[in-house]
């Protein structure tokens, strides 16, 4: 399928091909129809199935033909939620990369930056606001924002959205919105609290689910390597200095992210850390130096990395496991995008032995678990606990492994040593290239 069969203007398949998108996903395939359709629309898929054009394309489709109505200042036409600063700036740059010929206006609201500049953007017109919901409410409190003219709202990562708390807040838009709108829903998963809102905030959704609840890519190999909690620092400088691939580490909490990203500068590594006690500037910088490879490694905590949008990251390492195992479908939802293989690599102590038990029970799949030689630990992790029924220490699965790895995966960080897995088994699940999942509009 091409995107010339969905209905969309050429102004935006102008855009779409400078992107060199050939096809749509199967997100974008399924709903796009739907929106233009002008339905309501539920649709579960998690971050880089390729769902923020999957609501972007057809909502500046259906705003486009009263689009540049110039003279008096526009009011927002489009109201799009986000759970994190960093998602509603990135939805934002998708918003004026397929809109780019289409001239429509849009502006991120956000907080953690001054109001005025947002204030002004308001008062001189906006067709597209793309918000977070406590500062958005905020401008709704000081009468900076008029929602009277939205025509569509997207509730994007509404799970998430939940999980932070911002359901009252999430009420208190949708109520102020005027009844006659097309709302759009996006979330991984559907809590019974997500489905109470579609029933009591939306009109007849259409519902498509792509990608099972809870599962990941098939392009990203899953790897655990056990340690004792003592030689982890060790063990994950071993990785990188052998590994020149960008790389997101995961901490736990703030202050240890801080810590370890210091850690791995003194010892010679371009790293920063983002989480949520940095200034909106410094996160912005850290991900931009990031992306553009000045940096090259970052370690982020679980809310900061939330909808971080980062082209084909190659490599995803838990320095520390998520305290809930849906957090590392979220974490490893960064890598592997779009088709492209990813790595997914587990530093495991002993306490840390539940916590991947159930990762393993939620992801419904086997991981391999490898010792790095100089780093195996005290005693072997036990995984046959609730939950796991693990062999650890073997390759597992119900496919042949298979060895293929984009070469770039072979280049050294370090003096040219092998990586620490370098010769040890890789495994691939499935063919590649495959997207997760069949679309069921
Ligand atoms: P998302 O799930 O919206 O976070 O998108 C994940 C990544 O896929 C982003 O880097 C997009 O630029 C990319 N992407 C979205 N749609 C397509 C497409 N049709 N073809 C190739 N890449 C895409």
């Amino acid at each position: 399928m091409s995107f010339d069969t969905l209905g969309l203007s050429p102004a935006l398949l102008r855009a779409l091909a400078e992107q060199d998108y050939t096809a749509p996903t199967p997100i974008q395939a399924a709903s796009i129809p739907l929106v233009l359709a002008s339905h309501d629309l539920m649709a579960g898929a998690q971050t880089g199935t390729g769902k923020t054009a999957a609501f972007t394309l057809p909502l500046l489709e259906r705003l486009y033909p009263n689009g540049r109505r110039d003279g008096t200042p526009r009011k927002p036409r489009a109201l799009i939620l986000t759970p994190t600063r960093e998602l509603a700036a990135q939805v934002q740059d998708s918003v004026r990369t397929y809109g780019k010929y289409i001239g429509m206006k849009s502006a991120t609201i956000f907080g953690g930056v001054g109001m005025g500049p947002q204030i002004d953007a308001l008062r001189r017109g906006l067709d597209i606001v793309v918000a977070t919901p406590g500062r958005l409410i905020d401008h709704m409190q000081q009468r900076t924002v008029d929602l009277s003219a939205i025509e569509i709202l997207v509730l994007d990562e509404a799970d998430r959205m939940l999980d932070m708390g911002f359901l009252p807040a999430m009420k208190r838009v949708l109520s102020a919105l005027p009844k006659a709108r097309q709302t759009l829903l996006f979330s991984a998963t559907f809590a019974p609290e997500i489905k109470a809102l579609a029933t009591q905030f939306m009109r007849e959704p259409q519902e498509i689910q792509i990608a099972k609840p809870n599962s990941v890519a098939n392009t990203v190999t899953h790897r655990v390597h056990p340690v004792d909690a003592e030689a982890k620092r060790d063990l994950l400088l071993h990785l990188l200095r052998n590994d020149a691939r960008q790389t997101l580490v995961f901490c736990r909490t703030k202050h240890g992210s801080d810590k370890l990203a210091r850690q791995l500068e003194i010892a010679g590594l371009r790293a920063a850390a983002i989480h949520g006690n940095k200034s909106q500037n410094q996160r912005t910088r850290a991900l931009a130096d990031f992306k553009s490879g000045r940096v090259g490694v970052l370690v982020a905590t679980d809310i900061a990395a939330r909808g971080l949008d980062i082209d084909q990251l190659p490599m995803v390492i838990n320095y520390d496991l998520p305290m809930v195992a849906e957090d590392y479908v979220h974490r490893i939802g960064r890598t592997g995008r779009a088709g492209a293989e990813g790595l997914a690599v587990s530093l495991v102590s002993h306490a840390e032995e539940g916590l991947l038990r159930d990762i393993r029970k939620l992801l419904k799949q086997d991981i391999a678990i490898e010792d790095v030689e100089g780093f195996a630990p005290s005693r072997p992790l036990r995984l046959d606990g609730p939950g796991g029924g693990a062999r650890p220490r073997q390759q597992q699965g119900p496919r042949p492994p298979q060895h293929a790895r984009r070469p770039h995966a072979q280049q050294p960080r370090g003096n040219g040593g092998d990586h620490a897995a370098g010769n040890k088994k890789r495994r691939r699940r499935g063919g590649g290239g495959g997207k997760p999942v069949a679309a069921k509009p």
